[in-house]
């Protein structure tokens, strides 16, 4: 299948393969960052690690951890682009934000080069995805500052897709658009606004399922890998879904191939990621099924790198070849580690909660959000507000708050507070933050 794979001399390359270029762009990097930036520079020296002696990926370990608090915070006297700045203004051709759904947003900065790699990384992602040139994709990410709208433009365009850059908002008149084109098209959104478009489409009188919307490339949040969540979006709308994952700082990077087992990296030669154990700090093994916090590191990356930067996202794994051809690991997202809360000991992601709602549609949109009102230990019923489809009427609501708190207590054994919100609360197009610590505020 020679040409299901964009860029095959990357992406079917040996293990051998890759940890040779690792190696040779880690040594490249890390003299480049101790050169250019003082922050890099000191960090290393204060570690006592010399950047020569840096040789390869299996010298990663010996570097300090970064936050992404740290760049945040050199920010706040109104500096451009904050500490980890390697290259000067007049080669920096764009600058995006970065933040997730915590704190102020925080600025990058790209080189020409740095952009180029933004776009041809994205594009073997989505390939694996099944975008193809020909395809129309209604981009409804957010162009506001972050690198879900116009950067991720670049990657389609890359491909050889045709975009039209939509953003967040205005979901009556997208429908309407959508339904007045007569060929297929496709969406880069985050998965609940497919969900809520779908509601849009209903409350206009259209069947989603007639108009059109045939693939689906979804990214923002870790809601695909949850039992359901994909099947329902397939089925609204009688399109394939799948999943990408990437981070403001390092690009749309990761992409499901039709196995759908797992997202394949795709920042081969781009950067280089580890997990950890997010409470020790200890370096996990990298194998098949391991799960741990990625931490990233640049290693072609000339305005904004990274080296040893903490992403708080939790991972699990998967190295056993894929039948697809590409050499590169997979990866599913868990969850953020800030969005897992301990109940008696246990661990829970939002996922899990988002699973049990799902099974209550379509009394039930499957938004939510937990809000944690005081401190750990969690030892009191957990708040959780949930989105109720507009057509249950108000006298049923009491019946499906206990029908919710006991299917969750049954599934994950927390006993939850649930409150009934209205429909599109919470599913905005923006990334829905699901784990709300409203004691910190
Ligand atoms: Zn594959």
């Amino acid at each position: 299948m020679p040409n299901s794979i964009l860029d095959p001399d990357l992406e079917t390359a040996s293990p051998a393969a890759i940890r040779h270029l690792e190696d040779e762009r880690l040594r490249v990097q890390i003299a480049y960052n101790a050169a250019t930036s003082a922050y890099y520079r000191d960090k290393l020296a204060a570690a006592g690690v010399r950047p020569d002696t840096i040789r390869g990926v299996e010298d990663l370990a010996r570097i300090p951890y970064m936050e992404k608090t740290e760049i945040a915070a050199s920010q706040q006297d109104g500096t451009l682009i904050g500490i980890n700045q390697c290259a000067a203004l007049e080669r920096i051709v764009r600058i995006q934000a970065t933040g997730g759904t915590t704190g102020q947003p925080m600025r990058l900065g790209l080189t020409r080069r740095d952009a180029e790699d933004y776009a041809d990384m994205g594009a073997r992602a989505l390939w694996a995805m099944g975008c193809r040139p020909g395809d129309v994709v209604l981009e409804c990410m957010n162009y506001n500052l972050y690198s879900g709208g116009m950067s991720d433009t670049t990657t389609f365009e890359r491909l050889g897709a045709a975009t039209i850059p939509y953003g967040v908002g205005h979901s009556e008149r997208l429908v309407e658009m959508m339904a007045a084109i007569k060929s297929d098209v496709a969406l880069w959104a985050t998965p609940s606004y497919a969900v809520r478009l779908a509601e849009v489409a209903t409350s206009l009188g259209h069947d989603p399922r007639d108009i059109g919307l045939r693939k689906g490339f979804f990214s923002g949040e870790a809601g695909m890998q949850v039992p359901g969540f994909r099947e329902r979006i397939e089925a609204l709308w009688g399109m394939r879904a799948q999943d990408q994952y990437g981070t403001g700082e390092l690009g749309l990077h990761s992409g499901e191939c039709e196995m759908r087992h797992g997202l394949h990296y795709g920042g081969i030669g781009s950067a280089i990621i580890e997990l950890i154990d997010p409470d020790t700090g200890a370096v996990l093994p990298f194998g098949d099924g391991q799960q741990g916090e990625a931490v990233y590191t640049s290693i072609w990356r000339e305005a904004s790198p990274l080296m040893r930067m903490r992403s708080h996202d939790i991972c699990q794994v998967f190295t056993e070849p894929c039948a697809c051809g590409r050499t590169s690991f997979r990866l599913k997202v868990l969850g953020r580690s800030d969005d897992m809360f301990i109940v008696k000991g246990v661990n829970i992601f939002p996922q899990s909660i988002q699973a049990v709602i799902l099974k209550l549609a379509p009394s039930l949109t499957g938004e939510y959000q937990v809000v944690l009102d005081r401190p750990p230990p969690i030892d009191y019923p957990v708040p959780i507000r949930v989105e109720v489809a507009a057509d249950v009427p108000a006298e049923r609501h009491d019946a499906l708050r206990a029908e919710i708190a006991h299917r969750l207590k049954q599934a994950l054994n927390f006993t939850p507070a649930i409150t009934l919100e209205p429909a599109g609360t919470f599913a905005t197009g923006l990334k829905v933050k699901r784990v709300v610590r409203s004691f910190r505020s």
